[in-house]
């Protein structure tokens, strides 16, 4: 009996700028694959000035969705027909799912974070300390606030970047929020030491991130606890200073594949409403990273 033919591939793909050391293709496909689906995941170098183009064609051409990584995370809204909750609050999107022909704008970053989270503990009432206040420190502080986290701490370099989203996280964030919840700015010139009573303690500058590999976040790694999770967002190398530090610590570690992962597996889930294999795409990473 001859087979009906299909030529025809669904696609998916991150746009960026630059791209070409971005590895989610090495994470996505494998899923796919495993998944039997006949999807794409295309690496594709936007620059700045193409973006409404590229958006254009990614509706011409049927695309299910994309992934938006630097520079066009904020710039990318204005060409979307809509955001999802997470997304609106932050003002920035890395994924955009074509809902019935509307491209829709989410934000899979902090949701992965916080899905790796729950697999180790159950974020609700718990107490942050979280470095960085960039694009990463955002989607994560939101998500945990929304994820029912009672108290968060910005610790940041720059203390008008650290404020401002602080003064995101206590105003629209807390007001959309069920429970309690709390945040405050804490300057950042010296070894930071974690408060007693911490819960989870997360990097989410750059410092660590590839070829920087040697640099330390200046934190007191004498106040890490056992009871403490701690989570690395840099994903290159994974086995950063922080993460080594930690386990030495005999604290609950969570590196940046892990979260990689999880925002792909959302992602993946928004785009084809189904569960891909973590550890599938996990196993793309680690053959890239040679972990
Ligand atoms: P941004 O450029 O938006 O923010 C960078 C942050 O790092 C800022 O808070 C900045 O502080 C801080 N920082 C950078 N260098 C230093 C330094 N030398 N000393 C102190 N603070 C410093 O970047 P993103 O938030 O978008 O990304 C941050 C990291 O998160 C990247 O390495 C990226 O790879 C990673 N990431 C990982 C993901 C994953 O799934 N694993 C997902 C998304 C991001 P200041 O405000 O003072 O400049």
């Amino acid at each position: 009996m001859p087979q009906e033919l299909n030529f025809k591939q669904e696609l998916t793909g991150c746009f960026g700028f630059p791209v070409a050391e971005n590895p989610t293709q090495a994470m996505i496909e494998p899923a796919y694959r495993a998944m039997g689906l006949d999807w794409r995941y295309l690496t594709l170098e936007v620059k700045p000035e193409n973006l409404a183009d590229a958006v254009t064609g990614a509706r011409a051409y049927g695309f299910q969705g994309f992934n938006c990584t630097i520079p066009h995370k904020i710039e990318v809204i204005q060409h979307l027909d809509g955001l999802g909750e997470s997304a609106e609050l932050m003002g920035a999107v890395n994924c955009v799912v074509n809902r019935d022909g509307q491209f829709i704008g989410e934000n899979t970053d902090g949701k992965g974070f916080v899905s790796s989270l729950q697999e180790i503990t159950d974020p609700t009432d718990k107490t942050c300390v979280i470095f960085g206040a960039g694009g990463a420190a955002r989607a994560i502080s939101v998500e945990l606030a929304l994820a029912g986290c009672s108290h968060v701490t910005i610790v940041n370099r720059s203390a008008h970047r650290g404020s401002e989203l602080v003064q995101l996280l206590n105003g629209k964030v807390s007001s959309t929020c069920k429970g309690k919840f709390a945040a405050e700015f804490a300057s950042w010139d010296s070894e930071y030491p974690i408060p007693n009573g911490t819960d989870i303690v997360i990097n989410a500058t750059s410092i660590g991130l590839y070829p920087d590999t040697d640099v330390r976040l200046a934190l007191d790694s004498n106040t890490l606890s056992g009871d403490m999770v701690v989570a690395d967002v840099i994903p290159n190398p994974p086995q950063t200073n922080l993460v080594k530090d930690a386990r030495t610590r005999g604290c609950r570690v969570i590196d940046g594949l892990g979260m990689l992962v999880a925002q792909g597996a959302i992602g993946i889930e928004y785009w084809t409403q189904q569960s891909p294999d973590p550890a599938i795409m996990r196993a793309g990473l680690e053959e890239v990273f040679g972990t």
